[in-house]
């Protein structure tokens, strides 16, 4: 099933997707999509209005448009994009022939850089000259838990989303941490639903990227260094995971600094991300 949260004549509402026909079917009774993950069982209750509206006469928004915590994200995860970036020399500390950590890298993204499906995205040319873009594949905690084992991780999750981790390199090599340059506004589009996790094989996703319509990235799920198990295994270690986080799994080879020199967004650039199974992320820069 594929959930998206929209506005239709100045509400906004959960629905279902209906991928046929291209409407989508307001949930009754649900608040939004985080009242949805907490009570599943209204997912059972029956769609209304039968007829559904067409997709093309509804604003999606980010399918969880204002998460209640940080978004939990993972860095050098492709081994491919481990070693661009280290180098690229934009990763502060960088030690040749380290690229592959022995731990996951973990960060987070504000709530605030929350963004929607075909909203234009700030450069925020005053601040940075250097945004990056990253396809990743994110995945929405449904049942929450601490200390939670890899054997278990999977009865964990409600869905998958895709996120575009924008990053200000300069701001994430300056300051020597990544959070600066992965936090502001607007550098977190998500969408364009979630699709839930009992339809998709997410150890086998293709995921994608273009810009401007070339294709930078281009990488399959089966090759992420730390697994999905054990993400969700690391993070939890004393940590309560909620209904409703999101963790975002990492990015494939192929970002801008991945290129010599270095091919960052520039104002009228669009980013369009698409992953199997769940469907296409566009956003323009300006
Ligand atoms: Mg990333």
């Amino acid at each position: 099933m594929k959930l998206a949260t929209f506005t239709y004549r100045g509400r906004d509402h959960v629905g279902v997707v209906d991928d046929e026909s291209r409407r989508l079917h307001p949930i009754p009774g649900a608040s939004d999509m985080l009242d949805l993950i907490e009570h599943q069982d209204k997912l059972n209750r029956g769609l209304a209005p039968r007829d559904g509206v067409p997709v093309s006469d509804v604003q999606l928004k980010a399918p969880i448009p204002l998460p209640r915590r940080n978004i939990i994200c993972v860095g050098k995860n492709y081994r491919e994009h481990a070693q661009e970036f280290s180098h690229s020399g934009f990763e502060a500390g960088a030690v040749k022939g380290a690229e592959i950590d022995e731990y996951p890298a973990v960060f987070t993204k504000l709530p605030s850089s929350v963004t929607g499906p075909g909203a234009t995205v700030s450069l925020h040319s005053h601040v940075t000259s250097s945004v990056d873009y990253e396809a990743e594949l994110a995945l929405v905690i449904g049942r929450g838990g601490r200390d939670i084992t890899k054997a278990d991780a999977y009865n964990h999750i409600f869905g998958y989303t895709i996120i575009n981790d924008v990053t200000a390199r300069d701001r994430q090599k300056n300051h020597k941490q990544w959070f600066l340059g992965k936090a502001l506004d607007g550098f977190c589009p998500m969408g364009p639903w979630i699709t839930t996790a009992d339809e998709l094989d997410s150890e086998n996703l293709e995921v994608r990227c273009w810009v401007n319509g070339e294709l930078r990235q281009s990488a399959n799920t089966r090759d992420l260094i730390f697994d999905i198990p054990t993400l969700i295994a690391t993070i939890s270690a004393g940590l309560t995971l909620q209904p409703g986080d999101i963790i975002a799994t990492g990015t494939p080879a192929g970002v801008g600094i991945g290129f010599n020199p270095p091919k960052f967004l520039k104002a009228g650039d669009t980013v369009r991300i698409a992953i199997s199974g769940i469907g296409e992320l566009e956003n323009s820069f300006a």
